[in-house]
């Protein structure tokens, strides 16, 4: 059975606000598109205000695409697959594409001291937490794969206008932690590209991204999910307006529980072991899906007050929710963010 999307989308219809489109007619209501479907491994949800083209199924395929093309680990010839397979060997020339979002990645890395680290495949796979019959894995197993990690293993660099990166022998890139944001990113540039088209949300898992404006003018809302309630329980909503990119990691989202203890998918890289800094669910908002995807995955490794510091280098802004169901919402955030679960409480943070 296929996930539901971990961020519910909520909608709100009517009236038309223009947003300086120049091809857009202000006499006439934009159409309303919906698609829902799988792309990326995730479902993806799109609702589209345009006076022009239905260009749902365009986004799903440029989602494909930029998969298959640019970040699969699991296709060989994708550029993070030749990569993979090409450690140890010298240069892998990618797509401009790739190096970008390699970059941008690689940057998090550092800023987020290695919280934040691509290299992760080979343990992700150790502990395969989603396996029907999930085991701890031996801390030997665990130090040796250990010793295969590390963002400084990446190299990148560009050679006579030809991006190229390297990886050091036995290491291998995992873009897990950002590709939904990667893929907000691409439909972004995307539909700014058509004028007819006023305001979009698309969710791609648990990363979202809003544009323009709703034809009602009112805010788009994006809910946040109770990270112990069920899939369509809320934490919360955000009100938003215009362009935002909002992504959330979380410990509910893939795990196992074994002697009462929950074993996740987001792993501590100085340990090897699911990371432990006391967060259940981090919501954040950045300049775009990349670094969005990126720093909830990181600020959940980090814990809050880390976490609050990293965002802070970014402008970004988050909500951290903790063991004790307390809500830590940036300062900036505070007036957008509407607590709906009961149990939590919130708190203003600091960034
Ligand atoms: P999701 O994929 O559920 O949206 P995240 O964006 O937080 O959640 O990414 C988690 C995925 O990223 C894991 O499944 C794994 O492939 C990879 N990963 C796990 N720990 C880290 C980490 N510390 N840094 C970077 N990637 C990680
Ligand atoms: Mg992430």
């Amino acid at each position: 059975m296929l996930k539901k999307s971990p961020v519910l989308l909520f909608f709100l219809a009517a009236g038309i606000v223009l947003s300086g489109c120049s091809q857009a007619d202000p006499d006439r209501e934009p159409e309303v598109f919906d698609k829902s479907d799988i792309a990326m491994g995730t479902v993806v949800t799109e609702r589209i205000y345009s006076q022009g083209e239905d260009r749902t199924s365009e986004v799903l395929d440029l989602l494909s695409q930029t998969e298959h093309r640019y970040l699969s680990w699991r296709e060989e010839d994708s550029d993070i697959g030749r990569v993979n397979l090409q450690a140890g060997k010298g240069r892998v020339p990618v797509d401009g594409q790739t190096a970008g979002y390699l970059e941008e990645t690689l940057k998090i890395s550092e800023e987020s001291g290695g919280a934040f680290d691509p290299t992760l495949g080979e343990l992700t796979r150790l502990w395969d937490v989603e396996a029907e019959d999930p085991q701890i894995p031996s801390p030997k197993k665990i130090r040796k794969l250990l010793k295969k990690t590390g963002y400084e293993k990446i190299r990148l660099g560009m050679e006579e206008d030809q991006d190229w990166v390297e990886l050091e022998e036995g290491c291998s890139i995992d873009l897990g932690a950002v590709g939904k944001g990667v893929g907000c990113d691409e439909a972004a540039a995307f539909l700014k590209e058509d004028p007819k088209v006023q305001g979009a949300v698309i969710a791609v898992g648990g990363s979202v991204l809003t544009l323009g404006d709703k034809p009602d003018g009112t805010p788009w809302k994006v809910a946040v999910r109770d990270p112990r309630g069920g899939q369509e329980e809320l934490l919360g909503v955000l009100e938003l307006e215009g362009e935002h990119y909002v992504s959330t990691s979380g410990d509910y989202e893939k795990y196992f529980i074994q002697d009462g203890k929950r074993y996740h998918h987001i792993l501590d890289p100085a340990t090897g072991r699911p990371a432990d800094a006391g967060l259940i669910s981090v919501t954040v908002l950045g300049e775009n899906g990349t670094v969005s995807d990126g720093l909830s995955t990181a600020c959940f490794v980090l814990g809050k007050e880390k976490g609050a510091e990293l965002l802070a280098g970014y402008e970004a802004e988050g909500i951290f929710v903790n063991q004790d169901k307390k809500v830590y919402v940036t300062k900036g955030l505070m007036e957008n963010f509407e607590l709906e679960a009961s149990g939590y409480v919130v708190f203003p943070l600091s960034s």
